[in-house]
């Protein structure tokens, strides 16, 4: 395979965005052989190498929704049946059983274009087309897809140890970090916050204090939309936190708002911190270089010939309510490409 050509599209990353965008791209007609796609690992983003055993804040039939939307992930020619398409769609799941389909998608997906197990490093605008500086050769675009996802964001209170995260949202990689001595700090009150808290009560720990700034919300499943859809509790972490939170606080646990002026001396009593507190989109040079340089969050354009996509580039829109949501998740993703992919092709070509 020759890297070294100039592509039409590359496609940076291949978590769940990623794999949509490379679909899309062949869906509408684009030379498989002039679509290149970039990724260290090729193992389904964060959702495969980090979250696999959370549970899922989307039904599975928004999964499934993902999963036939594009026709070329072939999904119909997979003979045997995943899990996932044995669960009830209206109920949520782990999500390793949307990880196995995607990896499946992923290897299918990886035949039909030019691929480059890389990272890519800065990218450069020159001569109408983007130079992508990897650790080997420099690699040629026209236009850029960048699906690059998001970090969890972190804070840092001086004599209080970190547990990541990753390590907390995983029960067994958990219950290796805690020691029964322990008062934990965890930080937030989302559906991850939730979750970690959830994690946190099925072990032997002296204490735990939730740090929160704002409310927890829920999801209210209206006739056609979703109230809360981006920043509200479903699924199994809204059924733990009514349980829980609102109704009896489990006895090793206490809640303090970080305005609070107890604040300082309730965290003082901590010795380890987990911050649920959201996620912050991978650093790329290109977005530091090109300074103030915004993504538009209504086309995901940031540049020319240059696209965002995914959690690290959400799509920014309103509810019938008049809330400004921010979209995150795989079926968002999809519908999001669905509007937008025709206008980033025009402008591409314009
Ligand atoms: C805890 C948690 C639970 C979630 N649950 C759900 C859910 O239930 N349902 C749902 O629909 N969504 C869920 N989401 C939201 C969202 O679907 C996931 O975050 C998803 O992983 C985002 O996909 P992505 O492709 O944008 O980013 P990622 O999955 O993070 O993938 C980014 C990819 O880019 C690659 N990359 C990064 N930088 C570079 C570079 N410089 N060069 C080359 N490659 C690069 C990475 O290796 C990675 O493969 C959840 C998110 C979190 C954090």
């Amino acid at each position: 395979m020759d890297l070294t050509k100039q592509f039409n599209w590359a496609v940076v990353g291949a978590g769940p965005s990623g794999i949509a965008a490379v679909g899309k791209l062949l869906d509408a007609g684009v030379d498989s052989s002039r679509i290149l796609w970039i990724d260290p690992h090729f193992a389904v983003g964060d959702l495969g190498n980090k979250w696999s055993c959370v549970p899922s804040n989307t039904t599975v039939e928004l999964f499934l929704r993902f999963i036939y939307n594009c026709s070329a992930f072939e999904f119909d020619n997979h003979k045997k049946k995943f899990p996932l398409q044995d669960l009830n769609p209206k109920e949520t799941c782990l999500l390793e059983h949307i990880v196995a389909p995607l990896q499946w998608i992923t290897e299918r997906l990886k035949n039909k274009v030019a691929v480059s197990q890389t990272t890519a490093m800065a990218l450069k605008l020159d001569k109408g087309g983007w130079e992508i500086k990897t650790d080997q050769d420099p690699l040629f675009a026209r236009n850029v897809i960048l699906a690059i996802g998001s970090e969890p964001k972190m804070l840092n209170h001086s004599g209080v140890q970190t547990i990541t995260l990753e390590t907390a949202l995983n029960p067994e990689a958990l219950k290796q970090s805690v020691d029964p001595k322990d008062c934990i700090a965890v930080f937030g009150s989302s559906h991850s916050a939730m979750l970690v808290l959830a994690n946190l009560m099925n072990i032997k720990v002296r204490k735990v204090i939730n740090f929160y700034r704002s409310t927890h919300q829920y999801a209210v499943y209206l006739k056609d939309w979703i109230l809360y859809d981006d920043t509200g509790l479903k699924g199994f972490t809204a059924a733990w936190a009514k349980q829980h939170i609102d109704h009896t606080l489990p006895k090793n646990m206490s809640r303090v708002l970080i305005t609070e002026h107890t604040f300082s001396e309730s965290l003082a009593e901590c010795n380890k911190a987990v911050y649920a507190t959201g996620f912050q989109r991978r650093k790329l040079p290109v977005l530091e270089q090109l300074e103030g340089l915004k993504y538009d969050d209504r086309t995901g354009i940031i540049a020319p010939g240059l696209f965002g996509l995914g959690i690290a580039f959400p799509q920014a829109q309103f509810d019938p309510l008049g809330h400004l949501n921010h979209r995150v998740g795989l079926w968002k993703f999809m519908d999001y490409l669905n509007q937008i992919l025709p206008i980033w092709m025009q402008y591409a070509n314009s």
